[in-house]
């Protein structure tokens, strides 16, 4: 059976963590709760989660002073911070990502909007998902030697073009919107503007050569990836 992702809650409003933790337990997320950040060190030098979910106001401890500090730690570095807030302004923003957050996230949030900015920094944090090979016509992606052919050739691409090369490929025949891609492929949208997909789809192109026109743009929709526009 599949270990449960298990997630560090660190919230000091008990009636808020209950409420996120009933809620991931249902979404397949194994929660604990600490209250403040010494109890919340307690839970990391015990067992290490596989996200922390950490409120910016606590007693104590902020949550941004809780976030440099564990980024800075070699134990907890590599753990993904998401940033609770009840604040939205943008310098808090800064802030909290500048702290070593990996994302951010303004209550009052739905828990289809928690769940889908947990799965997205998980996703950043395990590239080893990247590390199958898909092949869709004579387009082939390598995920484990980074290495991408079309009818045997060798293409170069850069590491954004990669990675939504391979989310295309993966989902081909479908169309995504430039949220949904930005969602899929950055992991959060917070500071990145739709029209950079725009930037990257254009370059993915470029890099493709002849396979370029299976990247096709559905108008007022998004981009498909289709092996109808192979060669064509
Ligand atoms: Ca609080």
């Amino acid at each position: 059976m599949k270990k449960l992702p298990r997630v560090l809650i660190v919230e000091d409003e008990s009636a808020i963590a209950e409420l996120i933790a009933v809620n991931l337990r249902h979404n397949g997320f194994a929660p604990v709760w600490s209250s403040d950040g010494e109890a919340a060190q307690r839970e990391l030098d015990a067992v290490l989660p596989d996200v922390i979910l950490l409120d910016w106001m606590l007693p104590g401890q902020s949550g941004v002073a809780l976030a440099k500090k564990w980024r800075a730690d070699a134990r907890t570095k590599a753990v993904p911070i998401l940033m609770l807030t009840a604040r939205g302004d943008e310098p808090d923003k800064v802030a909290g990502l500048d702290a070593g957050a990996d994302d951010y996230i303004t209550k009052p949030f739905s828990t289809q909007e928690l769940l889908a900015r947990m799965r997205a920094v998980l996703r950043r944090r395990a590239p080893e998902q990247v590390a199958d090979s898909v092949t869709m016509g004579e387009l082939v992606l390598d995920g484990a030697t980074y290495r991408v052919s079309y009818q045997g050739q060798s293409l170069k691409l850069g590491p954004t073009e990669f990675k939504l090369l391979h989310y295309l490929m993966k989902h081909a025949e479908r169309v995504h919107s430039r949220g949904q891609l930005l969602d899929k492929v950055w992991g959060d949208h917070v500071f990145i503007e739709e029209r950079t997909v725009d930037v990257h789809v254009k370059r993915l192109r470029e890099s493709l050569g002849d396979a370029g026109s299976m990247v096709e743009t559905v108008r007022g929709a998004g981009y498909r990836l289709t092996v109808q526009g192979a060669g064509a």
